[in-house]
């Protein structure tokens, strides 16, 4: 027989949100009659938009025409490279330094092929999952400790630090991801706060992995959307971004990476090459149809389409925001991203879920999964019905704390 790969085995049991599905169906089994609300992930839930819907169907049509055909597109439609560059960097990358995926985890998940086992990880504490898990799964970080991930650096990013790190602690020489408007705090880091990052890096011999996937949030022009705004960047960065949020893309599946032909490793070799070559190995490429949407999404039309998509979601995230800041609870974000992280001093993020479910019926996630600094906070979604989320919120008033 074969042996298991080792690292599997150090992924701590109960991946986050199978183990609030499994506290879900264990509160309906036991209350059949309870309307459950689900205030928890982040996965989008209202259809896309018509124009944007058009392209996707327009690029399903074209592939049963001898004239549109196409097969693979390994780094993906040379259009939307351009037009991704054009619309997001104000045409400040080439095609060549934009690669379409199938979504921002899925180039997150395979990043870490590009620095192997032996790179030092670095992350904000808290942080979405996998880039801690996918740091394990490639044997860059050990077992649970039952503070973290041994091998992992965490850095907190809490109340005291207006949730922004302290660069300091930053090991030299690792990857280090770093996620603005923040899931799970809804933070946004500002420019002064990118520039120190950048300088960091640069100074440290760091590759920072920029998570942009919620930066059609921002709705305060004086914040940056992208790393790459920031002067010495493409030097020491990567940019993940997605279709997911702001288009209602997350079961169509389109995101892109950004690999600076400037990005290099210790020993000069480019970033970008490697990049090339490892999506060419082991992914074929997005579906031509999710492009074709993509395409639909970034013309005139379409970026009105993420900008009302986009303004939907912040409306529920400004109800929860309301309905948590008239019981007293302290929370942040939701004004530029579409998640409010809420502070329970001293308490356990899963009794606070356990209350929260018991009393309203409301699933919400448990700060202390996404990391140590996480405990005592709760993350409330955005992303749901207006009707959901008004009966959520009423249901909220239920809560004394
Ligand atoms: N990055 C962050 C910070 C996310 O929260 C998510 C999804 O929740 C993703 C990436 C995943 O994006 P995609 O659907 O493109 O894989």
């Amino acid at each position: 027989m074969i042996n298991r790969n080792p690292c599997i085995a150090n992924i701590k049991a109960g991946y986050l949100f199978p183990e609030i599905a499994r506290r879900r169906r264990e509160y309906a089994a036991s209350h059949p009659d309870a309307k459950i609300i689900s205030l928890g992930v982040g996965n989008t839930t209202e259809p896309i938009l018509p124009h944007i819907d058009q392209g996707l169907i327009e690029g399903a049509r074209k592939l049963a025409t001898v004239e549109g055909y196409s097969g693979y597109q390994d780094e993906g439609l040379l259009e939307l490279r351009e037009k991704i560059s054009a619309v997001f960097y104000n045409g400040k990358f080439t095609a060549d330094e934009v690669f379409i995926s199938d979504g921002a985890k899925c180039d997150i998940g395979r990043i870490q092929l590009l620095f192997g086992a032996g790179t030092p990880v670095a992350v904000q504490d808290p942080s979405y999952p996998v880039y801690v898990d996918g740091s394990v799964l490639i044997g860059a970080a050990g077992g649970w400790t039952g503070e973290g991930y041994s091998g992992i650096t965490y850095l907190p990013c809490t109340a005291e630090n207006s949730y922004f790190p302290d660069l300091s602690k930053l090991p030299e020489n690792c990857l280090f991801y770093f996620c603005s408007p923040n899931n799970p705090t809804g933070a946004v880091a500002n420019s002064e706060q990118l520039a120190a990052l950048v300088a960091a890096a640069l100074k440290k011999g760091i590759i920072i992995v920029f998570d942009a996937a919620y930066a059609e949030y921002i709705r305060d022009a004086a914040l940056p959307k992208t790393i790459f705004d920031i002067e010495g960047s493409r030097k020491c960065a990567i940019e993940v971004n997605s279709f997911s949020k702001p288009a209602g893309f997350t079961g169509v599946r389109l995101g892109w990476t950004v690999v600076p032909l400037e990005l290099k490793y210790a020993g000069g070799e480019s970033v970008n090459k490697d990049w090339n070559r490892i999506t060419g190995t082991i992914f074929n490429g997005a579906s031509n149809i999710a492009q074709a949407g993509g395409l639909a999404a970034l013309d005139s039309d379409g970026l009105k389409e993420i900008r009302r998509l986009s303004d939907f979601y912040l409306g529920n995230a400004k109800l929860i925001r309301n309905a948590l800041n008239t019981l007293g609870v302290l929370c942040v974000g939701g004004d530029n991203s579409p998640y409010i992280w809420a502070r329970f001093p001293g308490r356990d993020s899963w009794d606070v879920f356990a209350e929260i479910l018991e009393k309203c019926q409301v699933v919400t996630t448990p700060g202390s999964g996404f990391g140590p600094a996480g405990n005592s906070f709760i993350r409330f979604s955005a992303f749901g019905h207006r009707a959901d989320v008004e009966e959520a919120c009423s249901r909220l008033g239920r809560l004394s704390f």
